[in-house]
């Protein structure tokens, strides 16, 4: 993460101008032992419970991020069935992945049951389908909406009455019915509320409601409770009181196991707590703009690079690393891109001028993986601090990159 040490921006120990001079901007980079404090503070506060940490990859998928966080003991929260494979490739061991997929077909579920993960389904239909198919030969989690309002952003939250993700609460007879039926053999209950939990009782409220509808599930294994956990992203905000959540779920999380007859174990997917503070993204400004009303900052990047301050509306720290002690004015920062595309209105940045480089914080998370190629832009390169070294962990693209899987046909040549 990034570090004011004496009056000079750094990244893991290492000067933030010399890593964009190394590699060029615009560029990601993290640090590893950002990561690491964040899931050593996870795993200190459920302590108390045989607790598994998946790394939630949609957040950050680089495949040497991935071997970071199976080294230091944690397995893999999956969407998609090449996230599964990506997962493989890293080395994770099948069943140290949970694959929870939203509106797929049975036949990608079918080719996760066939590389041996954790499926996780969370609609009556498919579920009917699965059981019918592989009845109780291969065991599944399911996906409950307890509906509890939670997360920052209606595009983030995921437990609410409309949402399209999981299996109703209101819908435990009729998923008993299929459950039966088709003799399927349920190994675990998930739920994941949203993004930006502000609250600890909401994961408590959402947790009780979990634990009363298990003595529909005789054979469960484990509870996976999903994520959430707040990050702060203003310098005065703050995170999701882990130490609180971990004593105040490690205790009602004792009193179910012991009214269910048997220790479960207690499973988290967090992605953002893991990573976003460890990300800073960083651009050159191209251009100041004074306008009529107000100064903006144009910098070589937009919302194809980090597109959550559009998408979101969320908020980013910035800071100018060229100039850490000039003087404070405001600007507006914007990108390139030939949409309206503002990083952030009215920011107090050290005096700016072009050339200088402009640092946005807690990018780790959501921020390369929803990069894309709009205005034919090469997404930028990723780099990683580990153990006081800087690695390139992903190369800038090229022309060749966006040209790759074109068909050009005679026909038009
Ligand atoms: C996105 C997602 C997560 C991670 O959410 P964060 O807010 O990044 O921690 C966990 N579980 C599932 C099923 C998800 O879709």
């Amino acid at each position: 993460m990034l570090q004011l040490q004496n009056n000079q921006y750094t990244i893991g120990g290492i000067p933030a101008l010399d890593l964009c001079q190394r590699y060029g901007t615009p560029i990601y980079v993290y640090d590893t032992a950002s990561m690491q404090q964040q899931y050593n503070s996870l795993k200190n506060a459920f302590s108390g419970s045989n607790t598994k940490i998946k790394f939630a990859c949609k957040a950050l998928n680089n495949i040497n991020v991935l071997r970071f966080f199976k080294n230091i003991g944690a397995g893999l929260d999956t969407v998609s069935i090449q996230e599964v494979w990506t997962g493989l490739k890293a080395g994770f061991l099948p069943k140290d992945i949970i694959y929870t997929p939203n509106c797929v077909s049975l036949e990608e579920i079918d080719l996760a049951v066939q590389e041996g993960v954790q499926i996780n389904i969370d609609n009556i239909s498919i579920l009917e389908q699965f059981g019918h198919k592989y009845g109780n030969s291969v065991p599944v989690c399911i996906r409950i909406n307890p509906h509890v309002m939670a997360g920052g952003n209606i595009n983030i939250s995921t437990g609410h009455i409309d949402s399209k993700f999981g299996i109703s609460i209101y819908q435990m007879r009729h998923l008993e019915r299929v459950i039966k039926s088709e003799n399927i053999k349920v190994n675990g209950l998930h739920m994941h509320t949203g993004s930006d939990i502000l609250d600890v009782d909401v994961f408590l409220r959402a947790a009780d409601i979990l634990f009363e509808v298990t003595d529909h599930f005789p054979d469960l294994e484990f509870i996976d409770f999903g994520s959430g956990f707040k990050v702060p992203y203003k310098p005065d905000d703050y995170s999701t009181d882990v130490n609180e959540l971990g004593s105040r779920l490690t205790a009602s999380f004792k009193d179910f196991c012991k009214s269910y007859g048997r220790d479960l174990e207690l499973w988290f997917e967090p992605g953002k707590y893991l990573v976003s503070q460890s990300g800073t993204f960083m651009a050159k400004v191209n251009v100041i703009k004074q306008t009529t009303a107000t100064v903006f900052v144009g910098v070589d990047s937009g919302l194809n690079h980090l597109i959550r301050p559009m998408f979101y509306n969320s908020y980013h720290h910035m800071v100018n690393v060229s100039n850490p002690d000039g003087k404070p004015r405001i600007y507006t920062v914007v990108g390139y891109i030939c949409e309206t595309d503002t990083f952030g209105w009215d920011r107090k940045l050290s005096e700016v001028n072009e050339g200088d480089i402009i640092a946005f914080q807690n990018a780790g998370a959501y921020g390369f993986t929803m990069s894309s190629n709009y205005n034919s832009r090469f997404r930028p390169a990723e780099v990683l601090v580990h153990e006081g070294k800087d690695y390139l962990i992903r190369q800038r693209e090229t022309l060749d990159d966006l040209l790759r899987n074109q068909v050009e046909i005679e026909a038009l040549t």
